[in-house]
C-alpha cells in the first residue's frame, strides 16, 4: 500500500489522498523508504481553522516553493475529527522527526502523523480516535510492532505530541489506547497477509568498515550517485558538496553516527545576559538580543538550525555569506568545539555553527 484508499472511512475520518508534487527535496525528498516506525506528532498550531485541510494546504503551499524559501519539514497525514488527509506516499521519507537523516533515523523510517489541535475543532478527541484508527491500520500493513509506534520526543528530544504529553504526562496511555485498538480488531485483509520476507542485505548499521562513501550507500541500498549525495550532504550540514575527499570523509561519519545515534535530549539554552545596560540591547518578538555576527567562513551560506546540535537539528534556512544576524548569545553546543550562535530567524530561536560568524557589534 503506497496510500490510503480515497473516500474510505477510518475511525470516523474520511479519507483525502492529496499527494504534493515532487520538487522541492525539503517537502517531498522522494527518497524510497520501507516504513518500520510511526511517530506520532500534534501540530503544534491550536489557532483557529489549523484543521487538518488547512494542513494539506499548507503543505501543498511549501512544496510549491523553492528550497530556498522553505525549511526541512513535511509528514505523511494530517488528522483531525473529520478527515485524514495523505500528503506523502508510505514508499517515501519525510521531514518530521528532528533526527537528521541517519539509517535508523525517524525521517528515514517513519511515517509522520500529525494530530490537529485547533481550539475550534469539535471533538478532539475523536481526532485523537481517529489516529488511533490509523495507526492500527498502518501497524497491520506495515508489520509494524506497538514499541515502534513512538512520539516524535523519543526521535529528537521535542516536546511533541505536546497535548498528549501535557494531558497524559507521557506517552504510555495513548499507546495502551493503541493497544487496545490493534487488540480488538477483527484481523483485516492486509493483517493476515504473509509477513514480507526477511532482507538478506547487510544489518542496518550497514558496511562498518569500509572507508567509501560510495559503498557505505550501496551497502544500506541507498543511491549512491553524486546527485543523492549532494542532498544528503545538504541534509547534514555539509555547505558546498562536490565529492572531495574530505567531504565524503565527512558525509560517511555522519550517516554512520546517525544510524546508531542514540537518544539525546535537546540542550536547554539560556541566552546570556549581561547585567549591565548594554545599548547593543534590542527585543525582537520578546526575544533579548545582545549584537549582531557576520556570517563568515563558508563557500555560500550557513545553516540555521532548530537546535543547537547539528546531529538532531532540522535545518529551517539559510544566511548568505556576509549577512548579519542578531543574536542572543552563544550556547556550547557538545558536539561542535565552536558551539552555536543562538541566532533570532523569522522571530524564533534559532541556531548557527560558531565557526560561520564572526561577533560584529
Ligand atoms: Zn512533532
Amino acid at each position: 500500500m503506497i496510500t490510503l484508499k480515497n473516500g474510505s472511512t477510518i475511525g470516523k475520518a474520511t479519507v483525502i489522498v492529496d499527494i504534493v508534487p515532487k520538487g522541492n527535496v525539503e517537502i517531498r525528498p522522494a527518497y524510497s523508504m520501507k516504513p518500520t516506525q510511526i511517530a506520532i506528532h500534534n501540530t503544534g498550531n491550536s489557532g483557529r481553522g489549523a484543521n487538518a485541510k488547512a494542513h494539506n494546504t499548507y503543505i501543498h503551499n511549501m512544496a510549491n516553493l523553492s528550497p530556498k524559501d522553505t525549511g526541512y519539514a513535511s509528514w505523511h497525514l494530517s488528522v483531525d475529527d473529520k478527515n485524514i488527509y495523505q500528503h506523502i506516499p508510505f514508499n517515501e521519507t519525510a521531514w518530521h522527526t528532528g533526527d537528521g537523516s541517519g539509517v535508523g533515523s525517524g525521517n528515514m523510517t517513519a511515517i509522520g502523523i500529525e494530530i490537529c489541535e485547533n481550539v475550534d475543532m469539535k471533538d478532539y478527541h475523536q481526532a485523537e480516535e481517529n489516529a488511533i484508527a490509523l495507526a492500527v491500520l498502518l501497524m497491520k500493513e506495515f508489520n509494524v510492532p506497538i514499541d515502534k509506534v513512538r512520539p516524535h520526543q523519543s526521535f529528537s528530544g521535542k516536546y511533541c505530541p505536546r497535548v498528549i504529553l501535557k494531558r497524559d504526562g507521557s506517552f504510555d496511555k495513548f499507546k495502551s489506547r493503541i493497544k487496545s485498538a490493534y487488540g480488538s480488531e477483527k484481523p483485516s485483509s492486509s493483517a493476515s497477509k504473509p509477513s514480507p520476507k526477511p532482507q538478506t542485505q547487510t544489518s542496518k548499521k550497514g558496511d562498518t568498515k569500509t572507508t567509501s562513501i560510495v559503498d557505505y550507500l550501496k551497502s544500506i541500498n541507498v543511491d549512491s550517485s553524486l546527485e543523492n549525495r549532494k542532498k544528503l550532504a545538504k541534509e547534514n550540514g555539509i555547505v558546498g558538496y562536490t565529492g572531495t575527499v574530505a567531504q565524503n570523509n565527512n558525509l560517511l561519519e555522519k550517516l554512520r553516527s546517525g544510524a546508531s545515534k542514540t537518544i539525546v535530549s535537546k540542550p536547554k539554552s539560556k541566552p546570556k545576559e549581561s547585567s549591565k545596560s548594554n545599548p547593543k540591547k534590542t527585543v525582537i518578538n520578546g526575544i533579548k538580543t545582545i549584537g549582531e555576527i557576520e556570517i563568515i567562513g563558508v563557500s555560500s551560506s550557513a545553516i540555521i538550525m532548530d537546535v543547537p546540535n547539528r546531529n538532531l537539528a532540522r535545518n529551517i534556512g539559510t544566511v548568505p555569506k556576509g549577512e548579519k544576524k542578531p543574536i542572543t548569545g552563544s550556547v556550547k553546543g557538545k558536539n561542535n568545539d565552536k558551539g552555536y550562535w543562538e541566532v533570532v530567524h523569522k522571530g524564533e530561536r534559532a541556531y548557527i555553527s560558531g565557526q560561520f560568524g564572526k561577533l560584529v557589534k
